[in-house]
């Protein structure tokens, strides 16, 4: 047979050779020694998920801690699953996270000098590839319809053997110049099919930088490598970009695990050096006591929106990540608590290759730690900027009232056990809120021994005694006074001793009072609360529910 008359045949506009784009229009990257290329290479189907994330932050600190590169590259060759503003969502979703990348797609212009980085716009050098594949007998077309396909499948089931296009199955695969040419004079499409040479009966290895060594069995399945649009697959297109954008290290999810040795053949046919392979585990979930994988369908926490309109500050979605992608983080978190944590040195080899448990609990653990070391003053802002995005109606609110907001976030923050209130915006307006008399409501119960003539009876006491200008102590000696006065004792543990002796203790005098004032039993302290209100705020509440 001859290729090049077959190559040439196929692909008539393409002249130049692969090493064109090798070594003029992508020559080798000028990089440190040690350098990492990295890529975050996303379908653009609309769906931006915490994998994407989880991902993407292993690419970004592989490249940035070695002063190497990490792109974005768009991989639209699926027509189908293309949505409109897919690739801004991306762009501003990881940015929202703190992750920028250096070069590739943005949201108005390609950034770097290895592109084109969308997919589908490399058509040529891809074409380029495959030509050279077919003049070295190591691609075919292929004109099996679907039925045919389908026809192939249904007896290669009935023999119980392997499924797919591979060696007499491989129906085109040796198919002569004169009957090819004589399918293309009858306008019949085809895809290209990669010749394959592997046996499955034998392993090849390979190093996964997460996984150790693999030793995996070889292809042999002929796998379409251009569709009858001409449009690649996915398998083929990476293999090509990864290569000629000089990328080191694929950072993949471990779905691709399966098609590694099609990859890895690709590779060795093309006499290219492979890149690291880095396949990350799934993202897991406890879901009533059983493990499984967080899913798209039953897990609105797998989507990246989730926690950008909930309002999770990027710093604790980062400080988490990290914490489930290195073992070690939490212990280096211990022994240095007051650092970026861009100065934990993040290792490949500290990745679980069993599954990343993801805990939303445990986020919002992180989040309070993380929220208590940012200064009231950024939390404000970065409130605002989240309900200019999320919560309109708020907006004003939290303009008018700049000063009294940033001093109600600030109760109980300055001292050595600070209180860990905050979490995540909408959380952080919910807690607040209660200062606002638009979104003021009594939400908790008086105590149990309370009713409500007796909780009436505490309140115009209150109301009675209260002077604006008492200072803590002399505010809360007061409320002792209210409770001896009225039978509760003034101490719980004397309450607990003789539990007979007493309606109940000042604690539930102050609850009474603390909910007359906040509406809920538990809350920061009342009397700074109380001070941040004002005197006709307080007297109003009070008097509201006498
Ligand atoms: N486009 C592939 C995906 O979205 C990328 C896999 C890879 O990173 O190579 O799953």
């Amino acid at each position: 047979m001859d290729y090049k008359k077959l190559a040439d045949l196929l692909f008539p506009n393409i002249t130049k050779p692969i090493s064109y784009y090798e070594e003029t229009v992508f020559p080798n990257r000028n990089l440190s020694e040690g350098a990492k290329v990295t890529r975050l290479a996303p379908s653009p189907t609309g769906f931006i998920h915490l994998g994407n994330l989880y991902g993407a932050f292993v690419d970004e600190r592989l490249a940035h801690q070695s002063n190497g590169v990490f792109m974005l590259r768009i991989e639209d060759t699926d027509e189908k699953r293309k949505v409109e503003g897919a690739v801004e969502l991306i762009i501003s979703s990881l940015e929202y996270f703190g992750l920028k990348f250096d070069e590739g797609a943005s949201v108005d212009r390609e950034i770097g000098n290895y592109g084109p980085y969308y997919q589908s716009n490399r058509g040529e050098i891809y074409q380029t590839v495959a030509k050279y594949l077919i003049e070295t007998g190591r691609a075919y077309p292929c004109f099996c319809s679907e039925e045919e396909l389908e026809e192939i499948r249904k007896q290669q089931e009935a023999e119980k053997v392997n499924t797919g296009y591979y060696g007499k199955w491989a129906k085109y695969r040796d198919t002569s110049l004169e009957e090819i040419q004589k399918h293309l004079d009858n306008n019949e499409s085809f895809v290209l099919r990669f010749k394959s040479m592997g046996d499955p009966e034998k392993n090849f290895e390979i190093d996964d930088a997460i996984r150790g060594r693999l030793s995996i069995p070889e292809n042999n399945q002929d796998v379409v490598i251009l569709k009858a649009n001409g449009i690649p697959t996915y398998h083929f297109a990476h293999v090509v970009d990864d290569h000629l954008m000089k990328v080191t290290h694929v950072v993949r999810g471990e779905e691709w695990l399966s098609t590694l040795p099609i990859h890895y053949e690709l590779f060795k046919t093309l006499g290219w050096e492979l890149p690291v392979y880095c396949h990350t585990a799934h993202l897991m979930k406890i879901d009533e006591g059983v493990k499984r994988k967080l899913s798209k369908r039953k897990d609105p926490e797998l989507g990246l929106e989730f926690y950008m309109k909930l309002g999770y500050h990027p710093a604790t979605v980062r400080e988490y990540l990290l914490t489930i992608l290195n073992s070690n983080f939490e212990e280096w978190r211990l022994a240095n608590p007051d650092n970026s944590i861009y100065d934990f040195k993040f290792t490949l080899d500290k990745m679980s290759n069993s599954g990343a448990l993801f805990d939303l609990n445990k986020l919002n653990d992180i989040s309070k730690n993380v929220l208590v070391k940012i200064p009231v003053e950024e939390i404000y802002d970065f409130l605002l900027k989240w309900a200019k995005d999320y919560k309109q109606e708020i907006v004003n609110l939290l303009v008018d009232q700049k000063e009294d907001v940033i001093k109600l976030l600030s109760v109980g923050r300055n001292s050595d056990k600070p209180r860990k209130d905050l979490v995540y915006c909408e959380q952080i307006f919910e807690f607040i809120s209660y200062f606002f008399d638009n979104y003021f409501k009594v939400v908790d119960d008086y105590p149990e021994n309370i009713d409500d003539s007796e909780a009436k009876k505490i309140l115009k006491a209150y109301l009675e005694t209260y002077d604006h200008s008492d200072d803590q102590t002399q505010w809360f000696g007061k409320i002792t006074e209210i409770a001896t006065a009225n039978g509760y004792a003034a101490k719980p543990k004397d309450y607990k001793k003789n539990p007979e002796m007493y309606k109940g203790h000042v604690g539930d005098v102050s609850t009474v009072i603390r909910i007359a004032l906040v509406g809920r039993s538990t809350s920061p302290d009342i009397w700074e609360l109380q001070q941040i209100m004002g005197e006709t705020k307080v007297r109003e509440r009070v008097q509201s529910l006498i």
